[in-house]
């Protein structure tokens, strides 16, 4: 067939429509997949986008990227799995929600009804599905929107119980009370990524503070806390043995502080530079030395604990204890941080933490009972200095992590939930992470590794109603406790006396409905009524969205993941639970090549985000520019993962650089078709000079767009096709 002669001028619009409207017509992605069925596989898996929000700038630039990805290796002859998934569920859009229906807490839930609120959720998720699949559409990216993979779906719920499963043989799920980040308005735990991503800068009280060591009253240990309302749960005191400590004569009285802290200090405590130096001393002498709180007449419950804490209220040592910041004597307690937790637990010291689960002081707390913890603050401090022990009292302002969704500060707090052990598998996940080829390397060599290595045990349990509920069912009999995993329908219909009435839906309330036998005791056994953190849905991508393990063949066929991609911070995120859950569930990493990409940043350079108003639509930069302009920019204008700055100038004159393509095209195919020439018109010999030169300098360019593209240097693969066209 001859080549006809291009006579309109390049419009985007028109373009773009007519080559959508085509490959529908020709149902190409099915088609694509038919060819290649006997082809080398190519597992590509998509990182699910939570369904609150529709996508923005950054969510388009990961999909340029990995859309040029997927046709490159459609183009090599690869049977490429085009799968989309979508994250259905979680507190991103429980919280979406309880905007919508004006809910302000778990009680306005219940009010509501949990089945109307799933409902709405579950709406709620499909609704930005939509949008998404529309943006994919006309973005051209190469999707079987027909065929995602939908966290919510019961097939994938149950594949996804696989894990537990695993968990449990191996002895890696456990019950436990943890002190975990604690969102006071959302009434659950958040854990790693969640309570990482969301720091903001506060003010804060900064006290000083005395704790009279011994009878004496004479001698003090000097503390500096930001968090008052975490002294009642103050159980001991830390020092680093490894540093000389002070006694100074400061007045009357002896204050105790580690030597390297004291030039820092004297701004706020000019005292210390006065002070006399009576005695230094190394920090070793102050282990097991006991020590009296200030505030224990007004926490009766502090009295119970010394009776069966002997070592409640003395100095223990902790490595952690640093110079740099407060007075090298560290408050702790156990029942307010995790690192306090670890070393409660090492150093035998009881658990405290008599706050509930809206952030408020239980009895336990004696006095400040009823009190949020934050407005407890300025009591506290007026106590602490009635009992003389407050030295000094300022602010500060200083960041301090807050809900990742609804933005009240995180407290930390301890409570009875359901964890992963991590240490167990750690070797294994270091190990594994070695094998994974990441682009860039640091990625993985440095900020993975080192995320992991720092990992603690997940809390893997949400008190929430909006996610795949933990399959395990515990025994009513308090004395009992027996517990299990069931972890497909199929086990659930054996072990039931009998199903709930109405369709199977493997969510909350349905499930909550069903109630077993206990095989040891004979009671009723009940589901344990929470669901699982929102990452571990994603995590079981691997295999869930193959259906494994109710279907084999799929898995057999694909499994593992050849591709990931995504933003960096989902080393925390995605790139981590997918590793714990394939590392538990099938002992190896489900995935071998990671490309990390960074975010977009707005034209000043500032992250973009909606309290800011400077979002920018992706769908109104396709409609101004075009989607291949678009794409092209995403992808050309810097490495994957170097940060880009949205530039409206960079996009004309990608833009630019589209229209000489196009003209140079409609150039030749009015010269072709007068010539009656076709693609496979005699070539070689035959050939003038100028056609044998523009030919080699086309080959050089396949060589470089390929090389680049095998490194996954996409930025280095489009820039040699502008220069090539320009
Ligand atoms: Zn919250
Ligand atoms: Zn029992």
């Amino acid at each position: 067939m001859g080549i006809r002669a291009v006579e309109k001028e390049y419009s985007h619009q028109e373009l773009e429509k007519k080559i959508l409207e085509y490959w529908g017509n020709i149902d190409l992605v099915h088609k694509i997949g038919f060819e290649r069925r006997n082809s080398p596989k190519f597992y590509f898996l998509d990182g699910p986008p939570y369904m609150n929000n529709p996508p923005h700038l950054g969510h388009a630039r990961t999909r340029a990227i990995r859309d040029s990805v997927l046709k490159y290796r459609v183009m090599r002859g690869y049977n490429v799995r085009l799968q989309p998934g979508f994250d259905m569920h979680g507190l991103p859009i429980e919280v979406r929600v309880e905007e919508m229906i004006n809910s302000k807490s778990k009680r306005d839930i219940e009010k509501f009804g949990v089945e109307r609120f799933i409902e709405t959720c579950k709406r709620c998720a499909y609704e930005y599905q939509d949008r998404w699949t529309t943006f994919y559409q006309k973005f051209g990216l190469h999707m079987d929107i027909e065929n995602p993979y939908l966290t919510l779906n019961n097939d994938y719920i149950e594949a996804s119980w696989f894990f537990f499963k695993k968990a449990k043989e191996k002895n890696l799920l456990y019950r436990g009370k943890g002190t975990v980040a604690w969102c006071p308005r959302c009434e659950t735990p958040l854990s790693g990524y969640e309570a990482t991503d969301e720091y903001l800068d506060v003010s804060d009280p900064s006290i000083y503070i005395k704790f009279p060591l011994g009878n004496s009253g004479r001698e003090s240990l000097l503390v500096w806390t930001t968090t008052p309302w975490t002294l009642p749960g103050n159980v001991a005191i830390a020092i680093n043995p490894k540093f000389e400590y002070v006694k100074l004569g400061v007045g009357e009285e002896v204050w105790i502080v580690a030597q390297p802290a004291i030039p820092r200090l004297g701004e706020e405590l000019p005292q210390l530079s006065d002070g006399k130096v009576l005695e230094v001393f190394p920090g070793s002498k102050l282990l097991g030395l006991r020590y009296h709180h200030p505030l224990t007449p007004k926490i009766p419950a502090h009295k119970k604990l010394a009776e069966k804490n002997p070592n409640l209220h003395t100095v223990v040592a902790a490595d952690f204890v640093s110079a740099e910041e407060g007075t090298g004597c560290v408050h702790i307690a156990p029942g307010h941080g995790p690192e306090d937790y670890t070393l409660g637990l090492k150093e035998n010291l009881p658990i405290f933490s008599p706050v509930d689960e809206r952030g408020v002081f239980t009895d336990e707390a004696g006095d400040y009972k009823g009190l949020y913890v934050k407005n407890a603050d300025p009591l506290i401090i007026r106590d602490l200095e009635e009992y003389n022990s407050l030295v000094y009292e300022g602010r500060i302002r200083h960041r301090y992590p807050h809900c990742w969704r609804c933005k009240s500060p995180l407290i930390y707090r301890a409570s009875d939930q359901w964890f992963i052990s991590i240490d167990p598998i750690k070797d294994q996940m270091l190990k594994a992470n070695r094998e994974i080829l990441w682009v860039p390397p640091w990625a993985g060599s440095k900020r993975f590794h080192d995320w992991i290595v720092n990992a603690r045990d997940w809390c893997i349990s949400r008190q929430r109603y909006w996610g795949i509920p933990l399959p395990i069912w515990m025994c009513t009999n308090n004395s009992c406790s027996h517990w299990v995993v069931l972890s497909s329908l199929e086990e659930i219909k054996e072990k039931t006396r009998r199903l709930p009435l109405g369709e199977v839906d493997l969510h909350k309330p349905w499930l909550d409905r069903v109630v077993l036998t206990c095989p040891k005791c004979g009671s009723d056994m009940k589901r344990v009524p929470d669901v699982a953190d929102v990452w571990f849905d994603s995590g079981a991508s691997s295999w869930a969205s193959l259906g494994y393990p109710k279907r084999k063949d799929e898995f057999e066929k694909w499994f593992p993941v050849d591709f990931i991609t995504e933003g960096l911070d989902q080393t925390r995120g995605w790139f981590y639970t997918l590793l714990v859950e394939g590392i538990i569930a099938f002992d190896q990493t489900p995935y071998r090549t990671v490309l990390m990409n960074e975010f977009v940043l707005d034209e000043r350079g500032e992250r973009m985000s909606k309290s800011l108003g400077n979002v920018v639509d992706p769908l109104e930069i396709m409609d101004q520019f075009g989607a291949d302009t678009t794409r092209f920019y995403l992808v050309s204008e810097a490495a994957a993962w170097d940060k880009i700055k949205v530039s409206r100038k960079s996009l004309e004159n990608t833009g630019r650089m589209i229209n000489i393509l196009w003209n140079v095209y409609k150039f030749t195919t009015i010269y072709m078709s007068l010539d009656r020439y076709t693609p496979q018109s005699p070539g070689g010999e035959g050939l003038r000079l100028e056609d044998r030169w523009i030919l080699s300098k086309v080959n050089t360019l396949v060589g470089d767009v390929t090389e680049a593209f095998e490194k996954l240097y996409l930025h280095q693969a489009a820039r040699a096709l502008r220069e090539f066209i320009v």
